[in-house]
């Protein structure tokens, strides 16, 4: 059984003290929650008040990079050691923005993974289709390169703590959401994909939450797909009480 996923990425929102104050209101609204696994993931400088105001909680904190370094010349970078010692949980990897603005590919989601689970962190790694790759049919070969290639070198046994994270770079904070039909053609197509890449098991086992505007009114039929795992979420999880709709979805 896959125990659904729910994940806040704040992207660049939220001071410190932003941070603090959520989750003061938000942790009241998920307590007791234990059928959904519950992380947010802010800017770097907001973890340790994060990582402290959730300690107990069942809310796990991540980050939304990590470099695949451990230290040395890298001015501006932060390791995935660093973030674990921060007391990080999760670390996303390879999300669109990161691939649109930053230069991100493949490779280098590869060699940030490698890192993050030599850490120990429990990645969420993002793959999907823009606009323009859908138009042109080509949104599986998107994200069987994604796949293949983020996911390059590793064993079946590393797949354990690894989460895919399918988001539509065109449903991304424009409103526009995957149907469930869609998301779940994509999701069934991934996770073949990892059967192939791994074994029967690890394409059983492994979580793929869908990301690209999802919603306290549409979280119900997208989770009600056999493939959808849970969500990855961007705008509605910056509000206590969106966030907490979306991971009392099943109440
Ligand atoms: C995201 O940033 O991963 C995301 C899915 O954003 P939004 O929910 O705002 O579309």
């Amino acid at each position: 059984m896959r125990k659904p996923f729910i994940a806040g990425n704040w992207k660049l929102n939220k001071t410190a003290d932003e941070a603090e104050e959520f989750i003061k209101s938000f942790l009241p609204l998920v307590q007791g929650v234990k059928d959904v696994e519950i992380g947010i993931a802010p800017q770097y400088l907001a973890i340790p008040a994060l990582v402290a105001a959730s300690r107990g909680s069942n809310v796990g904190i991540g980050s939304q990079d990590n470099y695949w370094e451990a230290s040395g010349a890298f001015t501006g970078e932060v390791s995935a050691e660093m973030i674990k010692s921060a007391g990080c949980i999760y670390a996303i990897i390879g999300h669109s923005e990161r691939r649109q603005f930053f230069g991100e590919t493949n490779a280098t989601v590869n060699q940030k993974l490698k890192a993050a689970l030599a850490a120990g962190l429990h990645p969420i790694v993002c793959i999907g289709e823009s606009l323009a790759e859908r138009e042109s049919g080509i949104t599986e070969k998107v994200c069987e390169d994604h796949l293949r290639g983020g996911l390059a070198g590793l064993e079946s046994a590393q797949m354990q703590t690894i989460t895919i994270a399918y988001e539509p770079v065109w449903a991304i904070g424009t409103g526009k959401t995957a149907t469930p039909e869609q998301a779940q053609e994509v999701h069934a197509f991934c996770r073949n994909l990892l059967e192939d890449m791994f074994s029967a098991e690890v394409a059983a086992a492994t979580r793929i939450q869908y990301g690209g505007s999802v919603k306290p009114d549409n979280v119900k039929d997208l989770m009600a797909q056999t493939d959808i795992d849970g969500a990855l979420v961007g705008g509605a999880s910056l509000k206590p009480d969106s966030f907490a709709a979306l991971v009392n979805f099943n109440k």
